[in-house]
């Protein structure tokens, strides 16, 4: 029987660094393990759209979540960054590491399919707007059978958003956690790991990072408490990302750094956030 498969998302905010999880995504693949590796891009692509003249806009939604804006010149920067830079770099470095790695976006095969919303509704100035020509959406289908022969065949799949809208088969912006999350459904993956410059969901995100007792080391979804109270901005969507995978089968989801040496193996030996249902109160609620 074919190994478990583990979805890793790593982050593209500023002070990523790729290098050690490369290294350790590289021996593990040599080992026989098998990964998807989904990738974001937010840093470069706010830059090269500020070089380009088409500064990145952020929005934030009526039900509080933080978005990019992406009218279809957008979408074309952040396909440049995404599918160009960021994920050849990865391609790269697992190339330069002697793994096969293939660079794809969602649209490629229609791994991500989904729904473009069209318009978003946003709060600005404290009134609710509707900004239209919107390139996003949510990913309601992942196809897993380019991903399948790729992984039988050794290779090592990099994916990334865009993602393609079911209907007009035009490119959409989706979240790169929530991807990673529909993915890690998809292949019923072992874990789900999302890797970002944090070391995982703070209890003060302006105290000392590196204070053990700042970090909130585990959440139990079937508990009573609000796994969204300390998180904010795009921490928000990590969280969500994880509830939807676990709630999609997933066991467990580890928000972690990928700043640190071995970055995954810290992350499953329970550094970092993780998030699970605990098994007693799932049976419960199921009655
Ligand atoms: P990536 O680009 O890696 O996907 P982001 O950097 O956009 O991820 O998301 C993580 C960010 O979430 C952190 O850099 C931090 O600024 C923000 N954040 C908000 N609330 C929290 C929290 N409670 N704990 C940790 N990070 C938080």
């Amino acid at each position: 029987m074919a190994s478990p498969v583990y979805v890793v998302k790593v982050g593209g905010s500023a002070g990523i660094r790729d290098d050690e999880l490369l290294d350790e995504l590289a021996a593990r693949h040599a080992n026989g393990e098998r990964f998807l590796l989904v990738h974001g891009g937010s840093d470069e692509t706010n830059e090269v759209a500020r070089q380009l003249g088409h500064p990145p806009r952020f929005v934030t939604s009526v039900s509080g979540f933080e978005s990019r804006y992406t009218d279809r010149k957008t979408l074309e920067i952040f396909s440049m960054v995404y599918c160009g830079r960021r994920n050849k770099s990865l391609v790269e470095g697992l190339q330069q590491r002697g793994v096969n790695a293939v660079g794809l976006s969602g649209a490629d095969g229609r791994i991500f399919e989904g729904e473009m919303k069209g318009a978003l509704k946003i709060i600005e100035g404290g009134k609710k707007k509707v900004l239209r020509g919107d390139y996003s959406g949510k990913i309601t289908r992942v196809h897993t059978e380019l991903l399948e022969l790729l992984l039988e065949g050794g290779f090592f799949p990099v994916l990334t958003p865009p993602a393609i809208d079911r209907e007009s088969s035009c490119m959409m912006n989706v979240d790169g956690d929530r991807a990673a999350a529909e993915l890690a459904k998809a292949f019923s993956a072992r874990a789900l790991i999302i890797l970002s410059t944090v070391p995982g969901l703070l209890r003060d995100l302006d105290g000392d990072h590196s204070d053990p007792t700042n970090l909130i080391s585990s959440i139990d979804l079937s508990s009573a408490e609000d796994p969204y109270s300390a998180a904010e901005g795009r921490m928000k969507k990590k969280i969500m990302g994880a509830q939807e995978a676990i709630d999609g089968g997933v066991e467990k989801v580890i928000l972690s750094t990928a700043n640190r040496p071995n970055p995954i193996r810290s992350a499953l030996e329970g550094a970092g956030t993780t998030i699970f249902r605990s098994a007693v109160a799932a049976e419960e609620s199921r009655i």
